[in-house]
């Protein structure tokens, strides 16, 4: 009888948590937040407003500017993560207006691998790290019709992929970490809609991985207020969601199966 009760009083317990503890401080849920494109309004205004925060990011990187470089540096050496991005960010020539040399259709598979193994080696410059996470060029994995990715895993040169896109958060205990999915944020959202996803995530459990482009300024916008209301929104629920570089997290998930 005693007995029965017990296991009444756990089930009750059980249904009544919203979403399991999962990750390290018994968070519920893990938020990255990604920035891609080595965009300068992401050096002027996103990291600034993380630091504010005390959060840490992730900046896929790809075409760095030589005059950005020790900024690169510096915000690597503060904890927020270097990623890969490729080198010159080839994508399909229908994407948008591009050289055609560097569009996605004049790449092999091969060569994509290639040029992602150059940009590790600059990467490994800024920051001192042997490998790095990669984001894939406008989430596409595949160049003139090829797929890249399964090369790019046997060539094991990246430690994982944000290479898919997701409308809501994802359980992370099936997740490939080469095939990671991310929210592409619309182009000038509000603070609710952002929020909006990582509520989500803190309510079922997974993790939440934004895509941010520029930050109150370049192009595919979010405005400094609504990228800085969301930052206060995880700040204010940091017991409930562990926000981290992706790389850390995804290092989480594999130590943790
Ligand atoms: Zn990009």
């Amino acid at each position: 009888m005693f007995r029965a009760l017990l296991v009444a009083l756990a089930l009750a317990a059980a249904a009544s948590t919203p979403a399991a503890a999962r990750w390290p401080n018994g968070a519920r849920a893990a938020v990255a937040l990604t920035y891609d494109d080595a965009l300068a309004s992401q050096l002027d205004n996103a990291a600034p407003a993380l630091e504010r925060a005390g959060l840490r990011g992730t900046f896929f990187l790809s075409s760095v500017r030589r005059e950005h470089v020790a900024r690169w540096r510096a915000l690597a050496k503060k904890g927020h993560e270097l990623a890969n991005h490729s080198l010159f960010h080839p994508c399909p020539a229908a994407s948008y207006p591009a050289d055609p040399r560097y569009t996605s259709e004049a790449y092999s598979p091969a060569q994509m691998v290639r040029e992602i193994a150059q940009q590790e080696t600059l990467l490994t410059a800024l920051d001192g790290r042997r490998a790095h996470g990669f984001a894939s060029p406008c989430t596409i994995n595949q160049v003139n019709g090829q797929d890249y990715l399964e090369p790019l895993r046997t060539a094991g040169i990246v430690t994982y992929g944000r290479t898919a896109v997701a409308a809501e958060p994802v359980d992370a205990s099936r997740l490939d970490p080469m095939r990671i999915p991310a929210l592409e944020t619309p182009e000038n959202p509000s603070g609710a809609q952002l929020i909006a996803f990582a509520e989500r995530a803190r309510v079922n459990g997974g993790l939440a991985v934004y895509v941010f482009h520029g930050v109150g300024g370049d192009y595919l916008q979010t405005a400094n207020p609504a990228h800085e209301a969301l930052l206060v929104w995880l700040k204010a629920h940091r017991r409930d969601i562990w926000v981290a570089p992706l790389g850390e997290i995804v290092a989480w998930t594999k130590a943790h199966p």
